[in-house]
């Protein structure tokens, strides 16, 4: 067997020659892999004697009990083939388990003392004979750990794809709907992953959100955002305004506002031009965010209330926090000529709106009638794919410019 590969800063694909050593009995772990392609052998000393206890295929995951639990390696693996690793940090599963809710942490280790003890049995089972019997409680698992396994797979993908400049900002118009110009853009962030797609912001931004990956995307989509402003300040003449969607755990992040302070100090952009979407099921009571809505007010950041009446439609937020804007969802707005209830929810939003002296946006406008009607009732802004899909920066000016 060869020399122990090292991973130091490698992460997160990696490829090893067959015999190379991925980690060693009794070694702290400090990651775990996901085999991508080619065979692995893990192996222990049984009564000093050299003893393979599992060959693991492309699609399994393993060292993965060292990094949750923090005990040493109960095996060594080696790679049995050329093989191709994705490399799971302890931050990725770290973090996971310290957000986990306490049930869950206990299932958690339920689990991963029954495939401590799983092991321990396979490997006395091995002194008696060569047979290696897999439980049928164990194939159950397998399905659930696979599910695991995409998603952190998808993780690692959207890591490297952010580092290789896969995320791209596209950018919607909103419109004024008295003066019919446009006024400003949605930020949406789109991932085009060369091995998956485009992939939807719906799947990748919950994803990112679970570990702390979404706070430096978050820091690049602002200053992606400044230099868009500056941009189309220069070829049209124009101060628009941006509408960035802001996570949950960038609400929780205690830098998250000095960072955009400074961006935007260092820059020479009005804060009213930066406005900060934020989803009515992120917002709570308390202490976090009353604070940090006094200090966007206070520095001159406008809010949007984003999705308003799609969760608890919780009035008394909007008793306690002070909004610029209320954005309609557009569940409200897709079928908003033919039902009588929608046009309903629609004037009482904007009424409301109205009366704590917010403006209206209304999102998903896809025809003229609905245009028509959310004019009526006197909504200020509308966007929609009537007007235009969310386009790329470039694209987005071309659309100023002939609007
Ligand atoms: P959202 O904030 O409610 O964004 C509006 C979604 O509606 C966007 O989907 C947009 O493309 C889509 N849309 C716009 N006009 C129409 C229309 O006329 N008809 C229909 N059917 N749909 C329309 P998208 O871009 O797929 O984004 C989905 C969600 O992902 C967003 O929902 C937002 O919650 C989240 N998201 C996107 N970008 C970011 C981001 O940078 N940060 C965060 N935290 N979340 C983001
Ligand atoms: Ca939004
Ligand atoms: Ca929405």
């Amino acid at each position: 067997m060869s020399e122990k590969y090292d991973f130091g800063q490698k992460f997160p694909n990696q490829t090893l020659q067959a015999g190379e050593c991925i980690f060693r009995e009794g070694e702290t772990g400090n990651f775990a892999y996901i085999i991508d392609e080619g065979e692995v052998e893990i192996s222990t000393l049984v009564n000093n004697k050299y003893t393979v206890l599992n060959i693991l295929k492309a699609g399994d995951m393993f060292g993965e009990l060292a990094l949750v639990d923090g005990s040493p390696r109960s095996a060594a693996a080696y790679a049995k083939t050329n093989v191709v690793l994705t490399i799971v940090t302890s931050e990725q599963v770290k973090t996971r388990i310290e957000d986990a809710d306490p049930i869950l942490k206990l299932l958690l280790m339920v689990v991963m003392n029954y495939f401590r003890l799983e092991t321990g049995r396979l490997r006395s089972a091995k002194e008696e004979s060569d047979q290696i019997s897999l439980d049928n409680t164990k194939k159950e698992y397998q399905e659930k750990i696979y599910q695991a396994i995409e998603l952190i797979r998808l993780e690692s993908d959207l890591r490297s794809g952010f580092k290789q400049n896969q995320l791209v900002c596209f950018y919607q118009p909103i419109i004024d709907l008295k003066s019919n110009l446009i006024v400003g853009f949605e930020v949406l962030l789109r991932w085009f992953s060369p091995t998956r797609g485009n992939v939807s912001p719906s799947v990748f931004i919950p994803l990112a959100e679970s570990t702390s990956l979404i706070i430096p995307i978050g820091e690049w989509l602002l200053e992606k955002s400044l230099e868009a402003i500056l941009q189309v300040k220069k070829e049209t003449n124009y101060d628009i305004f941006l509408s960035i969607n802001v996570a949950q755990k960038q609400i929780y992040d205690p830098d998250f506002l000095n960072i955009i302070k400074e961006k935007i100090k260092h820059s020479s952009i009005n804060p009213k031009q930066i406005k900060l979407e934020i989803l009515e099921r992120s917002l709570f009571e308390g202490e976090t965010a009353l604070s940090l809505v006094k200090n966007c007010r206070d520095f001159g950041l406008p809010l949007v209330i984003d999705d308003f009446g799609t969760g608890y439609a919780n009035l008394s937020y909007l008793k306690n926090f002070k909004f610029d804007t209320m954005k309609i969802d557009q569940c409200f707005v897709k079928e908003l000529e033919n039902n009588d209830k929608d046009e309903i929810i629609c004037r009482t939003l904007i009424n409301l709106s109205q009366g704590l002296e917010m403006t209206t946006v209304a999102e998903g406008i896809e025809n003229q009638q609905q245009l028509d009607i959310l004019r009526s009732l006197g909504c200020n802004y509308g966007q929609g794919y009537f007007f235009s899909q969310p386009l790329p920066l470039d694209k987005a000016i071309d659309f100023m410019k002939q609007y």
